[in-house]
């Protein structure tokens, strides 16, 4: 109804029905005529009911208008606050290190949080910690490209993500320390093996599936990868998963 950006349209619609009702008064004043004065007081009354309301309704508007401003405004300025160094043992999941240089949030600790409480013990409980950090420190230390999001180390089997990784990512590297553990893609010396001939013959529907979260090609790059993409969507979506791979994988030790 009305579209205005400070008080001065409350101002000026006050200001007219004020200015009305001081006419009206006068005119009253000056006629003698009853009838005339009982339209002249219903006129002011109408006056004074549609002044007033369109008055009071520019008044709460633009006082609306303004909060969302302010409030906006102030999002804007709010700076996240960013953890210090620590180790948060929630629940009875491996232990979350933050690393202080990494620009965590309470946010990030968050999510890895809820992906724990949605991930089976016997998973999260192959990993020793779950470490967030920053990609500079992934590729300091692990020598990973720069759009890798996550990785595991072996054979302390601990899990590194960054905040750029998705809930997704972590059960993907958690797939990859449950290999470390059970020798599905290595064996207990890190070397590759053959992988059984339901992973290998399921490999590019599981990576086609699996590029929704992950990359298709990262997918396909080794058997390694294909079985912890299979793992994210084994916790996340099953029935994404065929079903000949999915009936291998009920079958795992748990
Ligand atoms: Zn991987």
């Amino acid at each position: 109804m009305f579209n205005f950006t400070d008080y001065t349209v409350a101002y000026i619609i006050g200001g007219i029905t004020f200015l009305l009702l001081i006419v009206m008064a006068i005119i009253y004043r000056r006629i003698s005529n009853k009838q005339k004065k009982n339209i002249l007081i219903l006129v002011s009354v109408l006056i004074f009911i549609c002044g007033g309301y369109s008055t009071f309704v520019c008044k709460t508007k633009t006082d609306t208008m303004l909060q969302e401003i302010d409030a906006f405004n102030k999002k804007l300025d709010a700076k996240p606050s960013y953890l210090e160094s620590s180790c948060i043992q929630y629940k009875n999941y491996p232990p979350i290190y933050v690393h202080s240089d990494a620009k965590i949030t309470e946010s990030d600790v968050q999510l890895v949080k809820e992906t724990l409480d949605i991930t089976p013990e016997w998973l999260y409980k192959n990993a020793t910690s779950i470490t967030l950090t920053s990609q500079q420190y992934l590729i300091d230390n692990f020598g990973v490209d720069e759009n890798v999001m996550g990785c595991s180390s072996f054979p302390d089997r601990a899990v590194y993500t960054t905040t750029h990784a998705t809930s997704s990512g972590l059960e993907h590297e958690l797939g990859h320390v449950y290999d470390y553990n059970f020798f599905i893609t290595f064996n207990q010396n890190h070397q590759d093996i053959t992988p059984p001939d339901v992973l290998i013959s399921n490999q590019k529907t599981v990576c086609e599936v699996a590029s929704e979260l992950d990359d298709f090609e990262h997918c396909m790059s080794s058997y390694h990868e294909t079985f912890a993409d299979a793992m994210a969507l084994y916790v996340e979506s099953p029935d994404k998963l065929p079903p000949d791979l999915k009936a291998w994988m009920d079958s795992l030790p748990k």
